[in-house]
Formats: C-alpha cells, sequence, structure tokens
C-alpha cells in the first residue's frame, strides 16, 4: 500500500481520483493507517478507537472540532461535564460537507476545553503535541485540528476561532488557517464560547484547500440568525488574479516590545517579496490595539459565563447523582469544569453583574467599537492588513500555564479581527532557528474572503514553506 498517499492535499487527491490513479478506499487505508501510527504520540484526536474510525467515509473525509456537533458520535469539547454526548443532529457545516459528496471523521480532534486557551493544554485529555517539535504546543484551542493536518493524520480539518483559534495553531503548527467574516458561516451546531465573536473555518495543507473547503461551508442558514445572505463568489476560480498595486497597511502597534526577533524578521522577508510582486507597503496604525486583550477578555468571558450555563446536569453529558438539587447542580459543575473553565465563568459572571454591567461589560462594548471603527478606517487606505500571526512560535508544554496572563497574551495579533468581526488567514513564512514555524496573518476587510485568498494563494506560490513536512 502506498502510504505516501495521506500526504496529499484535498485538491491533489481530488485530481488524481480524477484520472483514475488511484480509488478513494486506497486513499483512507493510508489516511487512517497513520492515524494508528501517529496520533498515539502526536494526539491530535480524542478518543481513538477502532470503533471511532469505522465510519463510512466518502469523498475527501474532513476532521471536525470537538465542538461541532456531529450526529450520533461524541461531541464534548474537551471537557468532561460534557462526557458522553451524542447530538442529535449535524452542525450545519457538517450538513453542508455531506451534501457535498464528501463526509467527516467521527474521530474528532482536540481542543481547549470549551475552546478556552491558545495551547491545547486545558483539554480533559490532555495536551496535544506540536508536531514539529512534539515537547511544543501546537497552539490552540483548535490546537488538534492543526497538528492532524500538520502531521497528515488529516487532509484538512475545521476548527473554531473566536480570538485566535485557528489562525494561532495554524501559524504554530506551520499550516494554512481561514478566519471567515463574522456572519459567512453557519454557527448553528458550533457549541457557543462567546456568540458574537465565534466563528467556524479551516485549517488545511494550503491556500487552494482552503478555497475549496470554503466554497462548500459558506452561506447564509436561517438557523442561524447572525449569519449574512451575501451572495458567495467562487473562492476557487478566484485565485490566481495579479496583485500588483495592492496596498498593505502594516501597524506600527504590532511590532512593538515582545515580539520575537525571529518572527519579526520572517515578516519582514515576507513584506519585501510581496513588494517585489508589486504591492505597495506602508505603515499604518491602529490607534486601539493595546485595549483589545482585556477588551476582549471581559466580553469573551461574559458571553461565555452565560453560554455555560445550561451545563449543568440536567440536559447533557455528565450528571453527579445528590439527595437535592442544588447539590448536583454544584458537584456536576465543580467536578465537570476544568480550572480554566471555572475562572472564566467567574469573571464572566462578575463583569455582567449588577452594579459591575456599566463598569466591565458595557465600557469593555464600547472600545470594542472604536477596535472596530480602528478597522474600518484602516481599509479605507488599505487592501490588507499584514502583521504576525503570534509574538512569537509555539512554546514548550507547561510553560505559560500556571500564568493565565500571559497565556491571555499569547493572542494579541489575533483578537482585534474577532472583535471587529474581519476576516483573516494565517499562512506559513518561515522557520525559527530551533526549526519552529512562523505564521503571517493576513487581515481584510468584511467580505473579502475571495482577495485575502488571492493574495494569500499568490504568496504561497512564491514560497515553500508550506510544502515542508515535520519529521515524525
Ligand atoms: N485563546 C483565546 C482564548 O483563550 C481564543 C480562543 C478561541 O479563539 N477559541 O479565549
Amino acid at each position: 500500500m502506498n502510504k505516501e498517499l495521506a500526504f496529499l492535499t484535498a485538491a491533489q487527491l481530488i485530481e488524481r481520483v480524477k484520472q483514475k490513479e488511484i480509488v478513494f478506499e486506497e486513499f483512507y487505508s493510508a489516511l487512517l493507517d497513520r492515524i494508528k501510527e501517529i496520533n498515539p504520540k502526536v494526539k491530535a484526536y480524542v478518543r481513538l478507537t477502532d470503533d471511532a474510525l469505522n465510519t463510512s467515509l466518502k469523498g475527501v473525509p474532513v476532521s471536525v472540532k470537538d465542538n461541532i456537533c456531529t450526529e450520533g458520535f461524541n461531541t464534548e469539547c474537551c471537557s468532561k461535564v460534557l462526557a458522553g454526548f451524542r447530538p442529535p443532529y449535524d452542525a450545519t457545516v457538517v450538513r453542508k460537507i455531506k451534501e457535498s459528496g464528501n463526509s467527516c471523521l467521527s474521530l474528532k480532534t482536540n481542543m481547549d476545553e470549551f475552546a478556552f486557551g491558545s495551547s491545547t493544554e486545558n483539554s480533559f485529555y490532555g495536551p496535544t503535541c506540536n508536531p514539529w517539535k512534539m515537547d511544543c504546543v501546537p497552539g490552540g484551542s483548535s490546537g488538534g485540528s492543526a497538528a492532524a493536518v500538520a502531521s497528515d493524520t488529516a487532509v484538512w480539518a475545521l476548527g473554531s476561532d473566536t480570538g485566535g483559534s485557528i489562525r494561532q495553531p495554524a501559524g504554530f503548527c506551520g499550516i494554512v488557517g481561514f478566519k471567515p467574516t463574522y456572519g459567512r458561516v453557519s454557527r448553528y451546531g458550533l457549541i457557543a464560547f462567546a456568540s458574537s465573536l465565534d466563528q467556524i473555518g479551516t485549517l488545511t495543507k494550503d491556500v487552494r484547500d482552503a478555497a475549496i473547503l470554503l466554497n462548500i461551508i459558506c452561506g447564509h442558514d436561517p438557523m442561524d440568525s447572525t449569519s449574512v445572505n451575501t451572495p458567495i463568489p467562487d473562492y476557487l476560480s478566484g485565485l490566481g488574479k495579479d496583485i500588483r498595486g495592492v496596498r498593505i497597511g502594516v501597524p506600527r502597534e504590532y511590532f512593538v516590545e515582545g515580539l520575537d526577533p525571529q518572527v519579526k524578521s520572517a515578516i519582514k522577508e515576507s513584506l519585501s517579496k510581496l513588494e517585489g510582486l508589486g504591492a505597495i507597503v506602508k505603515d499604518i496604525s491602529l490607534r486601539h490595539t493595546s485595549f483589545a486583550v482585556p477588551v476582549y477578555y471581559i466580553v469573551a468571558t461574559a458571553e461565555a459565563s452565560s453560554n455555560l450555563a445550561r451545563f449543568d446536569g440536567v440536559q447533557y453529558g455528565l450528571r453527579i447523582k445528590e439527595e437535592n438539587l442544588t447539590d448536583m447542580y454544584v458537584n456536576t459543575r465543580g467536578e465537570g469544569l476544568g480550572d480554566e473553565a471555572k475562572r472564566r465563568i467567574i469573571l464572566g459572571t462578575f463583569a455582567l453583574s449588577h452594579g459591575y454591567y456599566d463598569a466591565y461589560y458595557l465600557r469593555a462594548q464600547k472600545v470594542r467599537t472604536l477596535i472596530k471603527n480602528d478597522f474600518i478606517d484602516a481599509f479605507k487606505e488599505c487592501d490588507y492588513i499584514i502583521t504576525p500571526t503570534s509574538p512569537t512560535a509555539a512554546f514548550r508544554i507547561g510553560e505559560k500555564i500556571d500564568d493565565p496572563l500571559k497565556m491571555y497574551l499569547s493572542d494579541i495579533c489575533t483578537i482585534s479581527a474577532n472583535l471587529a468581526g474581519i476576516p483573516g488567514i494565517s499562512v506559513p513564512c518561515g522557520f525559527t532557528k530551533e526549526g519552529l514555524p512562523v505564521g503571517m496573518q493576513i487581515l481584510g476587510n468584511h467580505f473579502s474572503e475571495e482577495k485575502l485568498l488571492n493574495i494569500a494563494y499568490i504568496y504561497e506560490q512564491e514560497t515553500s514553506w508550506h510544502e515542508m513536512k515535520p519529521n515524525l
């Protein structure tokens, strides 16, 4: 059997099948064998049993984060409180994948519990390893999806991005991560973390695959009242347009202290490359950037505290049986939720409580508008904004877990896009001397997915970072 098949991108796989060089079944057995071989080391998937691998696969299988509902298959957000939860329905994205003639693996990818985190260490199942360096984190919260794609145990994957959870792990694992505009992809069936920030997106081996998968999952959905009903271009045929004359803004607030010099120089080199292709690079300012992390941790925790109220032992997953209802609630939540989830529920409940609501939540919402307006103004003078995806490459497992503030700061480059609702992509743009991938983030105005994919594709064509493979 040809083991190399597991390394194919979705586009390559589709082409090979079309040319009758292989049949899908050969690919499935290569992929499943590779999962069995590599997953015990990388731990990108959770609940790996032979049974879990026994779904009937069709087309190009998609690996799905554990917070996206798959009918009849465990969807637990990697939380003990959802142990054994099997949704009676598919998320809209999963339904769309099935309707396109493809399938989803019943095996789900690892994540920080309820997507709270930047390292996948907050999973009930323990951390995933970074395929490039096993003692490092893959990023988070979609670290399982990113590591699965980077280790070729997934063709492509779905993740969710509330403050960077697709782009940051994609950057840490050397793959392409795309967060669409808020409202572009239905959130129906995505277990909510912070409803005004959450967005489902893609993790893929290259930009072409991102375009193909977005073509499948984007679109209006009456089941999600925040999903937007505007026409969707064909993202695949939008690839390859000349970028001469496009204006790229580089916000000075993102190039300050805390930025690893190796990351900085990788971004600078990429900007020169884009200039060489005819882009015009200019210095811009996003004045309210320094407020993004504090605003996010008020808004996101407030929404999370409300969204998580439903996990009380009555309707879903875990129930600790007790004599009376209050003890049942208290002990189910006490035992079922991890430290980070509890921290966020406490923070969010506080920010929403009487007497503090105006001082924290309301004020944060106002500053959120200022952050959004920074972007709207910036996109009057440029077509794209480029920043590092993260200030550093992947950090070591355990390095930040005891210091929540340090962990929160690792999202400093990605969070603003969620507050503003704009789309963003992370593409591989280099390696540190330790051999860890570096990601470049490209942001665009609302609903500019097609343009974003195009510039990322043009950049990718000129580089070979996305072709590098970890030695597993
Ligand atoms: N790391 C950020 C957080 O902990 C973002 C997570 C996410 O995007 N789901 O909230």
